[in-house]
């Protein structure tokens, strides 16, 4: 059981991320995570037309192939809940 306190992701906290990378490492779906959770941060203003670089993004690392497993949540050093920005853009990307 994960024990770890996480905080949702928000435009002001990723700018205390380093993009160190460690969430991105030993994700099963080969996803950039830092990638993503900047378009998720410019999604959550309002941004629709930020979800359109997704498709650029090489099949196997789309947001769509994560599979909750929690790993990025897991290693971000910063507390993140990468996880749930992933799961959302998923979501999202799915809708458009
Ligand atoms: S592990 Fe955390 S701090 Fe490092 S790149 Fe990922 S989101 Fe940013
Ligand atoms: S929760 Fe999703 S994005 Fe995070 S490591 Fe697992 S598969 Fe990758």
């Amino acid at each position: 059981m994960r024990t770890k306190t996480v905080e949702p992701i928000t435009a002001e906290k990723l700018a205390g991320c380093g993009r160190c990378q460690k969430c991105s490492r030993g994700c099963p779906g080969h996803i950039d995570i830092p990638a993503m959770l900047e378009i998720y941060c410019k999604f959550q203003t309002g941004e629709k037309a930020a979800l359109r670089p997704i498709k650029d993004f090489q099949k196997q690392g789309l947001p769509i192939y994560c599979i909750e497993c929690g790993a990025c949540t897991d290693h971000c050093p910063r507390h993140f809940d990468v996880r749930a920005a992933v799961k959302e853009l998923a979501i999202q990307s799915m809708m458009q």
